[in-house]
């Protein structure tokens, strides 16, 4: 075993979560190490896979911030509507970005997209080192310092930081090794996803259907495509992979109705099964649990990765704050600021995710009739309608520097690296 360089932060895992994370400390002056078990642009990448993602209002703001929407705004496609309906039943609820006073209430663009951009960045900034592939195997922690063992080229070397950062998935092997207990509770429902054509262009309006065995979402995205997430039980999964095109479309023509004409095609599918799960801490000594290390939700209303880009902004600003101010980053105190600061928002979006995944599956009359009265009454009540529109925007609550859209950095510096990254885009 080597010994290896120590750091100011070591982020374990280079997925969505670890990465925006990477790129919120660029140019901050921290010495910062990402750790990454499976380079972006690899076949098998499980975080810049096959999936889009619906990018809040506000996570397109944090973006800015950090100096890289304008590349992503071009892969990305507008969602002007949000239209949420109940199967079987007419009452429904239309968000509108219009009424909220902004150009879009969210973006979609594809995962891989935004792995290839945020993996530009990253290697343009001179402060953050990206280690890859690196698989981290354990994770030793101490009032000094946090020691993080990985095989590295095949060798197993320790590295120690001020501050380790788990952004290493729900299997987190730094939560494992660490001993951190976690709340599972798996939905009766696993996610189909596939990119699908319709005939009729979708004109920027997002879909949320609610039926019998789980909701069913059409996201808008470029050249008049859809990006698809339909939860089915997780024993149709396999028979849903394995169906011929037409089949798979003429199922989904039944389910979904004929709002976009007819379904033409249908890219590659995957599932992806579900389950709530939280880290019963998500701070620990010199230890913070990002993304869904710390809290996995179920798709539906796109909140997952919104969420943990709402967290990588105040962590990041946290701990900067802390970075200027001479105070230790890795000590508790600083790490409860963020914990304070988070823990509502987190339980919200895991509440709010967790009740329309699980109210709005029940097949019970009685309980669809009470859903589509909601729906109604969302519809024709202002507040309640603001109130919700607000909450999916990712604009509830506090707003960190990245979420109000200006940098973390005052000097200038991210600007600096992002006219670098501009250059090798
Ligand atoms: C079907 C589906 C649709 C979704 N749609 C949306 C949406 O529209 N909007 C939204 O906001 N969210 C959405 N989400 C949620 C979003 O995908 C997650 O929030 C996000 O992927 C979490 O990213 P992460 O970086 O925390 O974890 P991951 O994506 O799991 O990444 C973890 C990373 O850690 C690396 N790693 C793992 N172990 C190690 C190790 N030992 N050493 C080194 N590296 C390691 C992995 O290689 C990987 O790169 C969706 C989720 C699903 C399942």
């Amino acid at each position: 075993m080597s010994e290896g360089r120590s750091f100011d932060i070591l982020i374990v895992g280079g997925g969505l979560a670890g990465a925006a994370l990477g790129c919120a400390l660029r140019g901050t002056g921290l010495r910062v190490g990402i750790l990454e078990a499976v380079p972006i642009g690899a076949r098998g990448q499980p975080s810049y896979d096959d999936r889009s993602i619906a990018l809040a209002h506000g996570s397109q703001r944090i973006f800015q911030a950090l100096g890289l929407w304008s590349q992503l705004a071009s892969h990305a496609c507008p969602i002007r509507h949000i239209h949420i309906s109940n199967r079987g039943f007419f009452g429904f609820t239309r968000l509108s970005a219009q009424d909220e006073g902004v150009e879009a209430l969210g973006y979609v663009i594809e995962n891989r997209t935004i792995g290839a951009i945020v993996g530009a960045a990253l290697a343009a900034a001179e402060n953050v080192d990206w280690i890859a592939p690196a698989t981290v195997t354990d994770v030793a922690l101490d009032e000094q310092a946090a020691t993080v063992c990985a095989r590295i080229n095949g060798e197993q070397v320790c590295l120690s930081a001020k501050l380790v950062v788990a952004a290493d998935g729900d299997r987190s092997i730094v939560r494992e090794s660490l001993g951190v207990d976690v709340d599972r509770r798996p939905y009766d429902q696993a996610a189909v996803i596939a990119n699908v054509t319709p005939e009729k262009h979708h004109d920027h309006v997002a879909y949320e259907r609610f039926t019998a065995t789980g909701p069913l979402a059409l996201l808008p995205m470029t050249e008049g495509r859809c990006s698809l997430v339909w939860m089915v039980p997780p024993q149709e999964q396999e028979a849903m992979l394995a169906r011929g095109d037409d089949e798979f479309l003429k199922r989904l023509q039944d389910v979904f109705g004929w709002r976009l004409g007819r379904f033409v095609k249908v890219g590659k599918r995957a599932a992806y099964p579900l389950a709530l799960t939280r880290a019963r801490q998500a701070v620990l000594t010199r230890t913070v649990l990002i993304g869904n290390a710390a809290h996995a939700l179920h798709p539906v209303a796109g909140q997952g990765f919104n969420l943990s880009l709402r967290d990588v902004a105040v962590l990041a600003e946290l701990i900067y704050d802390a970075h200027c101010a001479g105070e230790d980053i890795g000590a508790q105190a600083v790490l409860q600021r963020y914990h304070a600061w988070r823990e509502r928002d987190q339980g919200n979006a895991m509440l709010f995710t967790d009740v329309l995944a699980r109210v709005f599956a029940n097949p019970l009359g009685l309980v669809a009739k009470a859903r589509n009265a909601g729906l109604i009454a969302a519809d024709v009540m202002p507040p309640i309608k603001h109130r919700l529109t607000r909450f999916t925007m990712g604009l509830a609550g506090r707003q960190p520097r990245l979420g109000c859209g200006l940098p973390l950095v005052p000097s200038g510096a991210i600007d600096k690296t992002a006219q670098r990254v501009s250059a090798v885009s």
